[in-house]
């Protein structure tokens, strides 16, 4: 992969992919598995431990825990050598993620840390910044943060008021506003702050340290989880920061932000798999020791059915987030190789796949939402009790939805980036789609009996492609530019794309696993036969949702004609298959998958 990019972000809507070029967890080498091991020893003996402390902010314990994540190495495991890092590719900084997101509010000041806190300083620095910065962050001497929200300012993030201005010496810029909902910002010792110079309409970005004159905090937030994760606001009164402290160049700060953020997106699809694996252990060995009705409530099949539903979520969450990393990473190696500033081409490949990093997003938090409240439930009244850790999962879990972009505006961007991209011919979505077009008059009835096991699941997830692509056509020929302006069809289009590739990552998982066979392989095709029926149904329900909202005459025969032959697929029994999915959860009494 040094000459030509596999796979450009949102292709996979339009292109024939082959299985063996996806990543898949299973193929994580024996120097990954020891990360992987270092991050879950670290967890069990310093983390778990000590929650209440941790969630109780108790002085000083969560810098100590950071300073001893560095000691050990996993603050620096993507940073180059040169840096002092060690030059992990970025899968392995997502594997490390996914293990440390099972940490609850420590899960949150390590992300913030190495990605927002450290990252805008590493790809956009330049050599003096980054010799001078980048080592303390890799070890954990100095923490990381990241300001550009403020009260005015949150998902339109561009319309932020803090000011730059330069001093009389031209030594100084002088830095007035107020940030606010900073993670890690009661300890951080350097912060990325973003402010707009002079009257620019767009921001800057700048290094700001702890100690620099004329920068204040209030104190710690109040809030509804992640108790233990530092957040403040934080006031920058004729805060003077050196000339040379400028991130990048003047006006860059949005490009900076919002290409740190993509990045941030897809970390945090790997925090949600560790957190809702973490939370299924819990509920499985709960579920194996509660007794009702004279039974383990583990035997009734409406628990059977939450705990396979878990497990469902997880694995196809899992399955996108490494197919999309490695896809990353192979973009990182291309555009390095084309590049001269490393930094900067490494964040042209979390550019390009922005769609893949608001979709994992959505679809992760989303899904450790469904994780954790079905923990709850399956606790029942002990799950409300605050002296189990379902509750704290629970109420930890909420805040995916909100930071790194709100759900809302990322599952916008899914739809609204694709249909941009083919607008500007960068993937060939129109002529796929008219294509489908052609086709659907003609459509008869499948018959799915006679294909083999790779090639039905293939063509359903096709279709499925078939759905998003003639529906992308049709709304953008309606609306035209004001298409924006139509959230609720973007919306069901973004949920129709996310589906989609949930369910060929775990098909291209499945049959990359094709060689294992056995009863493990059985089960990963339980679980992708469950959740291509579910995505089948979901998009039908979508598909109506959308043609119902804008289409009428003619061309709302074709679409139905469409939609109706693009989501039909075979019976699959759901109960059986749900029951031998949790069986095997319950037998082995931890996640297993
Ligand atoms: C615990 C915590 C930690 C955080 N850490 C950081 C940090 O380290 N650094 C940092 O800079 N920020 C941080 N944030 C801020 C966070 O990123 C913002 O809260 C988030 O971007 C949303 O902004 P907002 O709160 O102003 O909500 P608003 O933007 O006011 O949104 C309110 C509602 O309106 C919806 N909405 C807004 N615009 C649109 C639109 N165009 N279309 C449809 N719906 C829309 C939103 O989705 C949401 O549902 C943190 C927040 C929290 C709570």
């Amino acid at each position: 992969m040094e000459d030509n990019l596999l796979i450009k972000g949102g292709e996979f809507l339009v292109k024939e992919i082959n299985p063996e070029d996806i990543f898949i967890p299973e193929e994580f080498d024996e120097e990954q598995r020891m990360i992987g091991q270092t991050c879950q020893d670290f967890l069990e003996t310093e983390v778990f431990p000590n929650l209440d402390r941790i969630d109780a902010q108790e002085k000083g314990l969560m810098r100590e825990l950071l300073m001893k994540t560095g000691e050990l190495g996993l603050l620096a495991i993507s940073i180059p050598e040169e840096y002092e890092g060690f030059g992990q590719s970025f899968v392995t900084s997502m594997y490390a993620s996914e293990i440390l997101g099972a940490g609850y509010s420590y899960a949150v000041a390590y992300s913030c840390h190495t990605g927002i806190g450290t990252l805008p300083i590493l790809y956009y620095g330049n050599d003096e910044q980054k010799q001078k910065y980048i080592p303390k962050l890799a070890s954990g001497e100095w923490a990381g943060a990241y300001c550009l929200t403020e009260p005015g300012a949150g998902s339109d993030a561009n319309s932020g008021t803090t000011k730059a201005v330069l001093s009389e010496d031209e030594s100084e810029y002088i830095l007035n506003g107020q940030k606010m909902w900073i993670t890690n910002g009661g300890f951080a010792d350097v912060f990325t702050v973003f402010a707009k110079i002079d009257n620019d309409r767009v921001l800057s970005a700048f290094i700001v340290e702890r100690t620099f004159p004329g920068i204040s905090f209030n104190p710690e937030e109040k809030k509804m989880g992640i108790k233990g994760s530092s957040t403040c606001q934080i006031f920058f009164n004729d805060c003077r920061v050196p000339v040379g402290n400028l991130l990048g160049k003047r006006g860059e700060g949005f490009r900076i932000a919002l290409n740190i953020l993509h990045m941030g997106r897809i970390k945090l699809g790997g925090n949600v798999v560790g957190a809702a694996k973490k939370t299924i252990n819990d509920s499985v060995t709960y579920a194996n020791e509660r007794k009702q009705f004279n039974c383990l409530i583990s035997e009734f099949g409406a628990i059977k059915y939450k705990l396979a539903e878990q497990v469902i979520r997880t694995f196809v969450t899992e399955s996108t987030v490494y197919r999309a990393s490695k896809d990353l990473d192979n973009a990182i190696q291309y555009y390095i190789n084309k590049g001269e500033d490393k930094g900067r081409d490494t964040m042209e490949a979390f550019n390009q796949f922005g769609i893949e990093a608001a979709a994992l997003k959505v679809f992760g938090s989303e899904a450790l939402d469904y994780v954790v409240d079905e923990a709850v439930q399956i606790h029942g009244g002990m799950g409300y009790s605050a002296e189990m850790n379902v509750d704290r999962a629970y109420r930890d879990s909420r805040i995916n939805r909100i930071f790194e972009g709100t759900n809302e505006i990322n599952r916008l961007l899914v739809s609204d980036t694709i249909m941009k991209r083919g607008a500007k011919g960068e993937i060939p979505l129109m002529d796929e789609a008219q294509k489908v077009f052609d086709e659907i008059p003609a459509l008869e009835e499948e018959d799915f009996e006679d294909k083999d096991y790779f090639e039905k699941n293939n063509n359903y997830v096709r279709n499925f492609k078939k759905v998003a692509l003639m529906l992308m056509k049709a709304a953008s020929e309606k609306f035209a530019r004001k298409l924006i302006m139509e959230q609720e069809i973007l919306n069901n289009l973004s949920d129709i794309i996310m589906l989609l590739y949930g369910a060929e990552s775990t098909l291209f998982r499945v049959k990359k696993l094709e060689s294992i066979k056995g009863e493990t392989f059985e089960l990963y095709q339980k679980i992708l036969e469950v959740f291509i029926y579910d995505a089948a149904h979901m998009i039908k329900k979508l598909g109506l949702d959308a043609i119902y909202s804008f289409a009428y005459g003619d061309v709302r025969d074709l679409l139905l004609k469409g939609l109706d032959h693009y989501t039909a697929i075979a019976p699959v029994n759901v109960k059986e298959a749900r029951r031998n999915i949790a069986d095997h959860l319950i037998s082995e009494n931890r996640y297993c998958f």
